[in-house]
């Protein structure tokens, strides 16, 4: 039986939702504690989600430690209950008041940002790009959320998430997979945003992260050709050429920049830099032939110094991407659904929620090659080793 409260909010007796639950909050830099908080309870345009699994990002490991880029009512994210954790799916366990796109069971992966729909960027579908980002609590209540990062996030049991940031999820993907639909969908928002047509042209991805593999495979899907992998550890440009790269490039011991144009003739079309160090930069823009496009993907921690006028006079463009805009993470999860490529190649160990700590260390530390660690719900289920 499923019924809506007096406040306008439905439950489902399948799916009991009780008043605690247990959750990870930040305290000091770097201070995790698994306290006992209320469960949320869902607002117009909002659905409460019973978290299954939780992918750790490199974004979760900067901000336990530095609190940047989480913003949470209006400051540094530390002692005020904040739970981070943005790469998540679950289950729909409860409907905010008019919600009627979702049933309460439906299984969701949802994308970070929900914008304060209102700002000019949020109209053009730029809502990672809100101008009302972080607005969200006390008399400046734009609405804009942003899992993990403005609001609370998916290391819990439960999480709230605007309608416009959930996925449903199809019964032949697991999920583990499904926490990888949103890291997907950011290296689909790049590649959209350098044009989209990519279709037999040059892309050359830099980094072998994980935002960097599944660029590989989204431009492979896309039809690109030559794809291209530049990358320092074996393991991962392996994962690279099994994720669809043509050719990969040990920039340990090649010259990439050679190699790329040796590959290319006049350089790469697309150069998409998911390393973000002062190097790749520069092997980016050197990389890309006139006229092409070069991507962003990955924020340098400092400035850095490289060739603004090479840019210029061969008329490349620069695009800076931030997360998963104009609906990208609808059409990885398109391509995910339809099995264009494997994911969870990129997915290497799983913990259970109550040993987050030590999944956190295993991410930082990459311990055992880790790549990307799920924290899963379902305990029984989940292994303290490699995973699939
Ligand atoms: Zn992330
Ligand atoms: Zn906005």
């Amino acid at each position: 039986m499923t019924e809506r409260n007096a406040q306008g909010v439905k439950y489902a007796d399948m799916m009991p939702v009780p008043d605690k639950m247990k959750a990870w909050v930040l305290g000091d830099p770097d201070e995790l504690k698994l306290i006992d908080k209320d469960v949320p309870v869902p607002g117009r345009a909002e659905a409460l989600v019973r978290i299954d699994a939780v992918a750790i990002c490199a974004t979760d490991l900067e901000i336990i430690s530095y609190g940047t880029p989480a913003m949470f009512e209006g400051g540094p994210p530390f002692n005020k209950n904040f739970t981070p954790g943005h790469e998540y799916m679950g289950t729909i366990a409860a409907l905010g008041p008019g919600v009627d796109e979702f049933e309460i069971g439906d299984r969701v992966t949802v994308e970070i940002h929900a914008g304060c729909g209102q700002c000019k960027r949020c109209r053009a579908g730029m809502y990672t790009s809100c101008h009302n980002y972080g607005l969200n609590y006390g008399d400046r209540d734009k609405g804009h959320r942003a899992n993990g990062f403005t609001t609370n996030g998916g290391f819990a049991e439960y999480a709230i998430n605007n309608i416009n940031t959930m996925i449903k999820v199809p019964d032949t993907m697991s999920d583990a997979e499904a926490t990888l639909v949103v890291t997907a969908g950011t290296s689909m928002y790049g590649l959209t945003e350098l044009g989209g047509l990519v279709a037999g042209e040059s892309v050359v991805v830099i980094g072998p992260g994980p935002i960097g593999l599944l660029a590989v495979a989204v431009a492979k899907s896309l039809g690109a050709s030559p794809v291209v992998l530049v990358g320092t550890r074996e393991n991962r440009n392996k994962i690279g050429l099994e994720l669809g790269a043509d050719v990969v490039i040990d920039a340990r011991s090649e010259d990439a920049l050679a190699r790329v144009k040796e590959l290319t003739g006049k350089g790469a079309d697309y150069v998409v830099d998911c390393a973000g160090t002062e190097a790749t930069v520069n092997q980016a823009v050197h990389m890309t032939n006139r006229g092409g496009k070069v991507c962003l993907a990955a924020f340098p921690k400092k400035p850095v110094e490289f060739d603004l006028g090479y840019l210029a006079v061969n008329n490349i463009y620069l695009y800076g991407i931030r997360g998963e805009g104009r609906s990208a993470t609808h059409r990885a999860m398109a391509f995910m659904a339809d099995k264009r490529f494997d994911a969870t190649k990129v997915h290497t160990h799983t913990f259970p929620m109550s040993d987050l700590p030590e999944a956190l260390r295993y991410a930082r530390e990459r311990i055992d090659d880790a790549i990307k660690v799920v924290v899963s719900m379902k305990d029984s289920a989940a292994k303290s080793a490699a995973a699939e």
